[in-house]
């Protein structure tokens, strides 16, 4: 079998959403936008539920669709791109809450749907979704007699704990709720780590999840182990793979490994990856390819049947370090060909 191997232990997915409730005082939602940040929403939403997650929150109402289908009825599915247009039918069907951006989604889901619950999403300055504050102050009254079931906002930088732009937006969003009497939400997994001023009545946590930064107390997910196709020597001098990018400086046994970019193992991670067995490291060589990479294995004296790229040695930040980016962009990227096991 030349397919890779992505386990995803939905029981650690479980325990990281255990602890980040246990963090707080307040009820803790889960955020499985993306297909559940790339692991599979069908096996990760009935997971959460399982472990006592009530609140879900997903990106467009075409992935609310996706996560009532495998949730059933009862929790909540909230939409953070709200109700845009020609959503009615899905939000009404599949019983979503949208997170209303501005006055013209307001108008569109009063008059479509009169009656259906929605939250409204305040802009606190990351000027990305949500009513800003001068919007707000004119429509509030009018918005608050719809009876909104949420108030929330999000952190542009919760995960630097010592950023000012933190408390500004705590600020802000207090401004704005201030003195109503509807639950109020501002944190994700940063903004839970930020401590009890950013809880409010429900937090949001996505990537603390499945296991990345910055819940440096995660319990990994995600372990990546990746056939090998074929070892040889390769002598000095001699060159491995597209644009001879590696030349031998002394006798070097390569392994070649499937997997590549088309998986998600992004190109740019490239020189500086590594691969492991047993613990011990193994240095990516060469160009990334669309479907194999090469890994310089004369460290190791009998070839494993799998290499590992990610699991109890190096987690989904140590991989996106690889190659300059985040957890976020390694998990959502993982590829469709990948052979996934899940651990219940
Ligand atoms: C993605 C997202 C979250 C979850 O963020 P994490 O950093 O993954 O915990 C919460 N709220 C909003 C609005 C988001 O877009």
């Amino acid at each position: 079998m030349t397919t890779a191997t992505l386990t995803i232990d939905l029981t650690a997915i479980a325990a990281n959403w255990q602890a980040l409730d246990r963090l707080t005082q307040v009820e803790t939602a889960a955020v499985i936008k993306a297909n559940a940040y790339g692991l599979g929403v069908d096996k990760v939403g009935p997971a959460l539920a399982r472990a006592g997650a009530r609140l879900f929150f997903v990106a467009a109402a075409e992935e609310g669709t996706l996560l009532r289908r495998a949730l059933g009825p009862g929790p909540s599915i909230c939409v953070f791109s709200g109700h845009m247009p020609g959503d009615a039918d899905m939000i009404r069907a599949a019983d979503l809450t949208p997170m209303i951006n501005s006055v013209d989604q307001l108008l569109t889901h009063v008059e479509m749907l009169p009656g259906h619950p929605f939250g409204i999403q305040l802009d606190t300055g990351m000027n990305r979704l949500g009513m800003e504050p001068a919007e707000w102050s004119a429509l509030r009254d009018i918005a608050i007699a719809q009876q909104p079931v949420l108030l929330m906002s999000h952190l542009a930088c919760a995960d630097e704990p010592d950023h000012l732009m933190n408390r500004m937006q705590l600020d802000s969003f207090n401004d704005m709720t201030e003195g109503l009497d509807i639950p109020r939400s501002l944190a994700a997994t940063g903004g839970i780590l930020l401590g009890d001023d950013y809880h409010f009545d429900l937090t949001r946590p996505g990537i603390g999840l499945y296991g990345g930064l910055p819940f440096v107390d995660a319990i990994p997910v995600v372990t990546l182990d990746v056939p090998v196709i074929q070892t040889r020597d390769v002598a000095p001098g001699e060159s491995v793979g597209y644009g001879n990018a590696f030349v031998a400086h002394g006798p070097t046994r390569v392994a070649t490994v499937a997997a590549g970019y088309a998986d998600g193992l992004i190109r740019a991670m490239g020189a500086q990856a590594t691969f492991t067995h047993e613990g011990r490291k193994l240095p990516v060589i060469g160009r990334v390819s669309m479907d194999m990479i090469t890994v310089d294995v004369s460290s190791i004296a009998e070839m494993p049947e799998h290499l590992q790229l990610m699991g109890q040695h190096q987690s989904v930040d140590t991989v996106a370090g690889f190659a300059g980016t985040i957890g976020y962009e390694i998990l959502t990227s993982l590829g469709a060909r990948y052979d996934r096991v899940y651990l219940t």
